[in-house]
């Protein structure tokens, strides 16, 4: 089947005329036509602009589900202004439609505190919102082909190193790094896989 996403929400804006706006924080559509689904991952930081965003980009307000991976504002700040089934951060693993799945909570950690964390994974491909817990339990439980989303590197080098390390052992090949993973963080994902930094509005394509 085929799955098609559009970045409609991210720290950076692509070179485009139009009237998209760039901001902390991450939102993305997620689309399975054979499914007649359609999923926002994660709502952006401000209603203001994810609603500016979405008409830019050629979307309404309704969606059948929205995914919310975390608590934080930068993710949950424009979840009023779209309507769908709502999937909270915490919680068991829901089925969507076949193939196409919000993972369990898993056991993240923010400035000392506990953060759970969910994805949403259609076929190989895996969305992240922040990856605020290790990515390794998702790479084992789902062995997805691609990952695309914030990865919270920060542009760190060692750490991104070491992530890049992580996907490699686990198979990953494609990787759209957004948001929290920093520009140079991303830059570097990229030359060691297939993929491109992630920016507004980032068009994807794949069959799984
Ligand atoms: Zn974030
Ligand atoms: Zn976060």
């Amino acid at each position: 089947m085929m799955v098609r996403a559009t970045v409609v929400v991210d720290n950076r804006v692509g070179f485009v005329r139009g009237s998209f706006r760039a901001a902390h924080g991450l939102s993305i559509v997620v689309e399975v036509p054979e499914e007649g689904l359609r999923v926002l991952f994660d709502t952006g930081p401000s209603a203001g602009l994810l609603s500016g965003n979405l008409e830019a980009a050629g979307f309404g307000p309704l969606f059948d589900h929205v995914v919310l991976s975390h608590g934080h504002w930068d993710h949950v700040g424009g979840a009023g202004v779209v309507r769908g089934e709502v999937h909270g951060p915490s919680g068991d693993e829901v089925v969507l439609a076949e193939d196409v799945r919000v993972t369990g909570a898993f056991e993240g950690e923010y400035e000392g505190r506990p953060l759970p964390e969910r994805a949403l994974v259609v076929g190989d491909v895996a969305f992240l919102g922040c990856c605020h817990f290790d990515v390794e339990g998702l790479l084992e439980e789902y062995s997805p082909r691609v990952l695309v989303g914030g990865f919270h590197l920060l542009d760190d080098v060692e750490r991104t190193e070491g992530f890049l390390g992580v996907l490699k052992e686990y198979g990953v090949e494609e990787v759209y790094p957004c948001h929290c993973t920093g520009l140079v963080s991303s830059v570097r994902l990229c030359e060691g896989l297939e993929g491109e930094p992630g920016y507004v509005p980032l068009r994807l394509e794949w069959e799984v």
